[in-house]
């Protein structure tokens, strides 16, 4: 985690942790329990090991079923219920423990990865491949900075974007690229509060998008077999959250695709 934060913000972390039945506001979103901070270490911790079981080819890929999410945590601020970034720890893991040099950062929930960013937009190691609704928190600007970074993909979606616009754009945007950095590992932000019945964004995914996707990924991403570790971000209706990351995992696991998925691929080529 101190690759990631700077220990003067791990201690403020520590330092605001209130009595339980209390809580500590960071901001109007993000509030800290008295075992909030344990759970974030908790989430992190899980993402490490994902990692060094994936690299040790002890998993064939990984899903972290972990809350806090991370990614609008920046090095030293928490804000949008993330403490720890977690996928920034995964990333700086695998780099100082494994050695490794291209990592892939694919970032699809329905808000943008502004704490991701700001960790690595200087950091070539790391390709950053984001999707995100324009206009909803936390309100990227039209000219987000990139820094010195060039492996970082904005991806802005505009409100009301279905599954056939959302394929398009990430064929378009991502899957060269992703082919073209050959990473070693990666590394999944999956948030599933796109999908059309999530209240807190305007996209209109299905889940048989977030299969999809998936399957593109571990085709693309052939540099790396074996290496794919996810973990949960957003999605806030349990309903959908449910679906969703069911059908992600079970890209993930490489089990059959699903009967509704293949039916669902064929509506949209009529
Ligand atoms: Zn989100």
């Amino acid at each position: 985690m101190a690759l990631v934060h700077p220990r003067n913000y791990l201690r403020f972390l520590e330092s605001v942790q209130p009595q339980p039945g209390k809580i500590y506001r960071v901001d109007d979103d993000t509030v800290i329990s008295h075992q909030s901070l344990e759970a974030a270490r908790f989430a992190a911790g899980a993402l490490i090991k994902a990692v060094d079981m994936v690299i040790q080819k002890k998993a064939h890929h990984a899903f972290c079923a972990a809350r806090p999410p991370g990614h609008h945590a920046q090095s030293n601020r928490a804000g949008g219920f993330c403490i720890i970034n977690n996928i920034a720890v995964a990333a700086m893991h695998a780099i100082a423990e494994h050695r490794l040099q291209r990592i892939a950062i694919i970032d699809f929930d329905a808000h943008h990865a502004d704490g991701t960013l700001e960790i690595f937009k200087d950091d070539p190691r790391i390709m950053l491949l984001d999707s995100f609704e324009a206009d909803i928190f936390p309100f990227p600007k039209e000219n987000i900075p990139t820094g010195r970074n060039p492996h970082i993909v904005h991806t802005p979606l505009k409100a009301g974007t279905d599954s056939r616009r959302f394929r398009t754009v990430i064929r378009e945007q991502w899957l060269p690229k992703l082919k073209q950095f050959k990473p070693e590992l990666v590394l999944i932000s999956a948030g599933f509060d796109g999908h059309k019945q999530d209240q807190t964004s305007y996209l209109n995914l299905h889940e048989a998008d977030y299969a999809w996707l998936t399957h593109k990924i571990i085709q693309t991403a052939s540099s790396c077999p074996g290496r794919i570790v996810s973990a949960l971000e957003g999605g806030y209706t349990s309903e959908s959250l449910g679906k969703s990351a069911a059908a992600h995992i079970r890209v993930l696991a490489g089990m059959r695709k699903a009967a509704y998925v293949t039916e669902y691929q064929k509506q949209l080529k009529h």
